[in-house]
């Protein structure tokens, strides 16, 4: 084939890439693959609309509480359910926190706890996908997944959760709940602008703040766990990995900023092991399970603290 197809054919997989997760290719291409990265840098310039859209309370109530709600999907779920299975839940709630975490546009479910299972598995190793000791500051915050070998979903790390058909549906297809998230976000500020004149909100208003600046904090927000906190921090365990306890990072992604703890106890659905250590997502995991919505959240055994240095 000559070099003009090749190109054409392997730009038209990246396009296809931004809409069906499953025409990634085994790859183990390091380069970043900009056309397929195009909607995550269009994400961060559409935060500049902000200076034409302007702002109102209403707006900013709306991207606060997305980022709360998708940060609790994310930490609750993406990571303490479907990576490490530190409780259980139905197939219902399973289904509704997995569409809801997809919402957060760091793709499906299974993508990123297959991901999550490796980093945990080869922390700080070459092989881990984003060591910063490795790979440098930045690419562990925001490279290592706009490359042709991060794009794949790699199955045989979820077979657990590769049995659900539709958690298999959802990571192939994640891109259509965000982008309704945003429709309905338009719509939402379009309908108010008409009905609530006086709250000073409109269609493209609530778009950039509920959608755009929400979800790039919430990504910039989650990242951290992969740069900063292997960076920044104490360490109260002396695990293999450079992972730290972080208070700051912590209180901003609801309780994962407690890094080291995690790294080496993986299996607690609770990240702060202190009482004095703020781990939200704990908290709301407690209040679900009193609801009756999860059950069987695995504590923190006493052989742990045990180990603890502090
Ligand atoms: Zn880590
Ligand atoms: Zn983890």
């Amino acid at each position: 084939m000559s070099k003009p197809i090749v190109k054409a054919r392997s730009a038209l997989r990246s396009v296809r890439l931004w809409l069906d997760a499953s025409a990634a290719p085994d790859s183990d291409d390091d380069r970043i693959d900009w056309l397929r990265a195009l909607p995550f840098v269009l994400m961060h310039l559409a935060c500049l609309a902000v200076f034409w859209v302007g702002v109102s309370p209403v707006a900013v109530l709306a991207a606060v509480a997305l980022y709360a709600i998708r940060m609790f999907a994310l930490t609750g779920f993406y990571h303490r359910y479907f990576s490490h299975r530190s409780f259980r839940t139905s197939r219902a709630v399973q289904f509704l926190f997995a569409v809801i975490g997809a919402a957060c546009v760091q793709r499906g479910p299974l993508w990123w706890a297959a991901h999550h299972r490796n980093h945990h598995r080869h922390a700080d190793t070459p092989r881990d996908p984003h060591s910063p000791r490795q790979h440098g500051f930045l690419w562990s915050h925001m490279g290592w997944f706009l490359t042709p070998r991060a794009f794949r979903t790699d199955l045989a790390r979820v077979p657990d959760w590769a049995a659900f058909p539709e958690l298999r549906w959802l990571d192939r297809f994640d891109t259509v709940v965000p982008v309704l998230l945003a429709a309905g976000l338009y719509g939402l500020g379009a309908w108010l602008q008409r009905v609530a004149p006086g709250l000073g909100t409109d269609g493209p208003q609530m778009l950039v703040w509920g959608f755009f600046i929400s979800t790039v904090a919430l990504f910039h927000a989650t990242v951290t766990i992969n740069s900063l906190a292997h960076r920044f921090g104490s360490r109260r365990f002396d695990t293999r990995d450079d992972s730290r306890n972080n208070l700051w990072l912590a209180l901003l992604t609801f309780g994962e900023g407690w890094h080291n703890n995690h790294h080496f106890f993986p299996g607690s659905a609770r990240q702060g092991f202190r009482w004095w250590e703020p781990d939200l997502t704990w908290y709301l995991l407690r209040a679900m399970a009193a609801l009756g919505l999860v059950r069987d959240l695995k504590p923190v055994p006493a052989w742990v603290l045990d180990r603890a240095k502090d």
